[in-house]
């Protein structure tokens, strides 16, 4: 499994890691609010251990950023505010459970493992946009329910655009998403994938488009 440590002090991080990589669950370590958000939307978790008292901001806020992309994962909240309120606070907010530092690294293991032991924490990871929907564990699309067939490249595309919904992907990322080091890029591929991609998309009756910014990348949003 792949975790999400979102803990600013290094220490406490650094611990936390390499405990957890003995039980070979592979750590993407972000120290502040803004890394773990990039670090949402370019890869795929299986749960969020979550600090709240971190740079820029508190860590709350990130779930309220994982419901606005409409990712669920399940999310466990680590504080030293322990008390009463401020786990109602977290609870409500969407986090599935509530550890108060300090702790001992068995506890937050024993919490990990008992989260993916949840239906909800098995259920695929899905990004929606209107009637499209993005499995982000098989890499399948859906439209209303009915199955797009869309090649790898294609797909690829897509997975890169509805990770990142409504913001500009900017073409080298696209690339960077469809394309290994190996493979030779053409000029206008990119283009062709996406207006095939288009056409598949509207051919299916989804309510989104792929809006292209010249020279710059292209942004998935519902149509107007
Ligand atoms: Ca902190």
């Amino acid at each position: 499994m792949r975790l999400l440590l979102v803990e600013d002090e290094p220490q406490m991080a650094e611990a936390l890691s390499q405990a957890l990589t003995q039980f070979d669950i592979i750590v993407d370590h972000a120290p502040t609010l803004e890394i773990a958000r990039y670090a949402v939307s370019e890869q795929v978790h299986d749960a969020i251990v979550l600090d709240r008292q971190l740079p820029d901001g508190d860590g709350i806020s990130l779930l309220t950023y994982l419901r606005s992309i409409n990712l669920s994962i399940p999310v466990i909240v680590l504080t030293a505010l322990g008390s009463v309120p401020d786990r109602v606070t977290g609870l409500d907010m969407g986090a599935d459970d509530y550890l108060a530092k300090p702790f001992a690294v068995e506890e937050l293991l024993a919490r990990v493992r008992a989260l993916l032991r949840r239906p909800s924490a098995i259920a695929p990871l899905i990004a929606t946009l209107g009637k499209l929907e993005f499995n982000l564990d098989s890499r399948e699309a859906r439209v209303d329910g009915v199955a797009l067939d869309l090649p790898r490249r294609e797909l690829l595309v897509l997975e890169a655009l509805i990770r990142r919904q409504g913001r500009t992907v900017l073409r080298s990322a696209l690339e960077e998403a469809v394309y290994g080091f190996d493979d030779e890029i053409q000029s206008n591929a990119l283009d062709s994938h996406v207006s095939r991609l288009r056409k598949k998309l509207s051919d299916a009756g989804a309510d989104v488009e792929v809006h292209g910014i010249r020279g710059v990348g292209y942004l998935l949003r519902c149509l107007p």
